[in-house]
């Protein structure tokens, strides 16, 4: 058996997996299965596919059995070494979703790393202690495997201090509340894809639009981002599946303060009941959406097309110009309808799609004439975890 990578990205119900296969002279990665563990909690499901997408695990369990996400990471370990023939990983990279003001990079995790990232954890209460679990068990488990965290928020820490900043007190900026960016793992993956696939617009100004459940854009140069439409924490910017994207602080202060809301049902409602969900009614997905008939289902796809064309306008603003737009995730590779939506909108900025390329979901869609070159290229942000392990692992087996 070749030696082989495992990512993880354990969220609050869910922990989904992949495994890499470390192959040849240059050390290249191979898909060799991914899966989840869904429902953790309600109805736990362990579900797994090879490289060629051959379902080759399909388990229910109960919630007796699977009660926590302790108990389903358990679970999951015990399947993956039974096909592994028992080999555990060379290296395990994991999905974090934030790496604070200090990680510019992803990091080899040892205990001084994993009390920084506990730190953080009031940072992103909903998301940071299920991204840390699984290292912590592993850790348990196997303290001489080595663990990377790759943070979402790595890629943006470049940002000039004015996109860094809100207009708020100093001492608040050194506790860190700053626009930190997230999607970051996607945006990078993509500017390495376009290097390779288009190396001539490397240094163009580019927007890349990750729109999936969750929804960011971000402005890039030179490899490196700009600005980007999420801030402290992943509820800002754009409207998003059940986010509600940009809103008014005052709007907060309201609910707490007139209305009765607890803080622990602001957050809720914030995380799981606006955005597309909440401005329908209906359902959260763009693809339940296109297909109602209903006023609202209508109103919610124009309000996304609507600030998704604002943030648009507003990152090449950052850019001081716009040379490329790349679409990416569930909403951006697979509807041409909201492409097409989008584009229109943005005519002004110079873009002109080709229809015919657009609807059959080519790579370029803008037409020949377009000032600005329009693309959907998929993203692939375990890949990318996966390349960042293996390069820490390379480097430690060097030494
Ligand atoms: P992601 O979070 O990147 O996996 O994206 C998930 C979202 O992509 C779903 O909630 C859908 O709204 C959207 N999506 C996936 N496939 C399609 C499709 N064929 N047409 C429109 N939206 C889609």
């Amino acid at each position: 058996m070749p030696d082989t990578i495992l990512v993880a990205n354990a969220g609050s119900s869910s922990i989904k997996f992949q495994v890499f296969d470390i192959v040849g002279e240059t050390s290249g990665l191979d898909l060799n299965l991914k899966g989840q563990v869904e429902g953790i909690g309600t109805r736990p499901r362990l579900i797994a596919r090879d490289a060629e997408g051959g379902r080759i695990a399909d388990e229910t369990f109960s919630v007796g059995d699977l009660p926590d996400a302790r108990a389903a990471l358990g679970q999951l370990g015990h399947w993956l070494r039974a096909r592994l023939e028992g080999g555990f990983p060379a290296a395990v990279g994991h999905r974090v979703v934030h790496g604070g003001p200090a990680y510019d990079t992803h990091v080899a995790v040892d205990d001084d790393v994993l009390t920084k990232l506990e730190a953080l954890v009031p940072l992103a209460p909903l998301h940071q202690p299920n991204n840390l679990l699984p290292i912590r068990a592993i850790r348990a488990m196997q303290p001489e495997v080595l663990q990377v965290a790759c943070f979402d928020t790595a890629f943006h820490r470049g940002h000039p201090e004015v996109a860094d900043r809100y207009a708020i007190p100093e001492r608040l900026y050194r506790d860190g509340i700053r626009r930190y960016g997230f999607h970051g793992l996607s945006y990078e993956y993509i500017t390495r894809t376009l290097a390779t696939l288009a190396p001539e617009i490397a240094d163009d100004r580019i927007v890349v639009a990750h729109l999936g459940s969750g929804a960011s854009m971000c402005a890039i140069r030179g490899g490196r981002s700009i600005d980007s439409t999420m801030g402290f924490t992943a509820l800002d910017g754009l409207p998003m599946g059940t986010r509600p994207g940009q809103l008014d602080a005052g709007v907060i202060l309201h609910l707490l303060t007139n209305n009765g809301m607890t803080a622990d049902a602001v957050q809720h409602m914030l995380y799981h009941d606006c955005g597309l969900k909440g401005l329908s009614g209906i359902s959260n997905d763009v693809r339940d959406l296109l297909a109602s008939e209903d006023p609202r289902a209508k109103l919610a796809l124009d309000y996304f097309v609507y600030r998704a064309g604002l943030a648009l306008g507003s990152l090449a603003a950052s850019l001081e110009g716009l040379d490329v737009v790349v679409f990416t995730a569930g909403i951006g590779e697979n509807s041409s309808a909201i492409r097409a939506a989008i584009c229109r909108r943005a005519r002004w900025l110079g873009i002109d799609l080709d229809e015919v390329a657009n609807a059959k979901g080519a790579r370029l869609i803008s037409a020949g004439t377009s000032r600005v070159r329009v693309m959907v290229i998929p993203t692939d942000e375990e890949r990318m975890i996966a390349h960042h392990t293996l390069e820490i692992l390379k480097r430690r087996r060097r030494h």
